[in-house]
């Protein structure tokens, strides 16, 4: 990997390349989730050029820019590693040089939610992704879902000024019990803070799981996520939004899909931001050959559905599910029953050492890598919890012997690769019954 510290530089070797370029703009510090963006240029592209910029005119007077985290040379270690091509780093000066002014301004998708937290936020943005697309002309650039907004103003900006290139837009990638990463975590110092930043994540999940089950009304979801940022006594709601995903209005009704989004202060210095799309992430499927009845449905979980299990079980310091990034795919079957739902969700912990977090007096119960099914309960009456326990396939093997669970095997071969829901309320019953009988490091 060569490294470039003047815009000259860079452009004399840009010149030389013939083939497709995939470009990563970043602010440094790196982490997995800067990782994601530069695997995809990677596997995308016959060249990748990354960027390591602290930009100062995206930051406003109150922001963070002074201790903005930076270690540039495990920064490039980590892009070697990658096989990165290029990295282009220079300095304000060589990119603002005295009498800098002209600007470049998307309107509208940035006047609300961070435009409005950080003014000139987004001018800053625009103006030096526009400046390092001139530098580095790539066929593709990669920005990541944490930054939806920044997302949805950078696509509206090559598409208005015509901009030769396309912006391909990677999910985000979290800590394994869901914070979404980010350079700014550096700063949750206090283990009770990195406990606290869980609530940013939580509040998503609530509202896709108030989605999955067919709320509608974007208020209720607002509400709902904003009195559980407000249980937490370290965290600070900035705004919480459930808006239209192009166009970022905020929405009243629900039709298509919508973008539910969020920032939280956690203690006094660190400002964190999330997002999670409503709706296709989290694919509604018939369910097999079974009429469903009145009120029963299947979901087809994702990676974010996974972990809100995982998030809600940590929570009750019962159990934590090894996961990787590569959860999604889990099945869930949720049911009304009396007011309360029912669900079963099956997490494989595929992982040679699963990982805990935090270690908890049930991580017993995970007897090393394997199948592990976590059985959920929703107690009448609440939006945000679960009660869950974790059984081994061996014990979901007594249990479906026992009549408790049913064995359903779709595919024909591997059993519990499909569960379906106990057919009669008595074998509901007896599964109720033995989770009222269950306790962590006893299953
Ligand atoms: P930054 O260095 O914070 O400016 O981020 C550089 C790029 O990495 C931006 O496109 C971010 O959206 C993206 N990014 C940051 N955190 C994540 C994450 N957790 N997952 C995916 N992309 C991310």
């Amino acid at each position: 990997m060569r490294v470039y510290k003047t815009i000259a530089a860079f452009r004399a070797a840009r010149r030389k390349l013939t083939g497709t370029l995939g470009f990563v703009p970043t602010m440094g510090y790196l982490h997995e989730g800067h990782m994601e963006l530069v695997r995809r240029a990677r596997a995308e592209n016959d060249a990748v050029a990354v960027s390591i910029f602290v930009n100062p005119t995206q930051f406003g007077p109150n922001d963070d820019l002074s201790r903005y985290p930076r270690d540039l040379q495990r920064d490039v270690a980590m892009l070697r590693k990658e096989r990165v091509d290029m990295l282009f780093t220079t300095t304000p000066e060589e990119m603002y040089p005295p009498g800098f002014d002209t600007w470049v301004e998307v309107k509208g998708v940035t006047d609300r939610l961070e435009g409005e937290a950080r003014p000139g936020h987004f001018r800053g943005v625009a103006t030096v992704v526009c400046k390092l697309f001139n530098i580095v002309r790539p066929t593709r650039a990669y920005f990541g879902q944490k930054d939806a907004q920044q997302c949805v103003a950078v696509r509206k900006m090559t598409r208005e000024l015509d901009m030769d290139l396309n912006v391909v837009v990677v999910p985000t990638v979290r800590e394994p019990d869901g914070l979404a990463m980010s350079s700014r975590n550096v700063y949750l110092t206090e283990t009770s803070e990195r406990q606290a930043a869980l609530c940013l994540y939580n509040a998503l999940s609530l509202a896709q799981s108030m989605y999955a089950q067919g709320e509608r009304d974007a208020a209720s979801i607002r509400r709902a996520m904003t009195e559980l940022i407000q249980r937490e006594p370290l965290a600070r709601l900035d705004y919480v939004s459930v808006a239209h995903p192009d166009t970022l209005a905020e929405l009243e009704r629900i039709e298509g899909a919508a973008l539910a989004s969020l920032a939280v202060r956690i203690g006094d210095k660190v400002r964190l931001i999330d997002n999670a799309l409503l709706g296709p992430g989290m694919r509604q499927k018939g369910e097999g050959g079974r009429k469903p009845s009145r009120k029963l449905t299947t979901f087809q979980i994702n990676d974010l559905g996974a972990r809100f299990v995982v998030a809600e079980l940590t929570a009750r310091g019962l159990v934590a599910v090894p996961t990787s990034r590569r959860t999604a795919g889990a099945d869930v079957i949720v049911r009304e029953l009396d007011g309360s739902a029912e669900a079963y969700l099956k997490v494989k912990a595929s992982l040679k050492s699963p990982r805990l977090w935090p270690m908890s007096p049930a991580e017993r119960c995970l007897k090393g890598p394997g199948t592990y099914y976590v059985f959920l309960r929703r107690p009448a009456g609440r939006s945000d919890t679960f009660e869950a326990f974790m059984a081994t396939g061996d014990e979901v093997a007594r249990a479906v012997a026992e009549g408790v669970l049913p064995r359903k095997d779709k595919t024909g071969g591997k059993p519990f690769m499909h569960w379906a829901l106990p057919s009669d309320e008595g074998a509901v019953k007896a599964l109720r019954a033995r989770w009222e009988t269950w306790r962590p490091g006893k299953a």
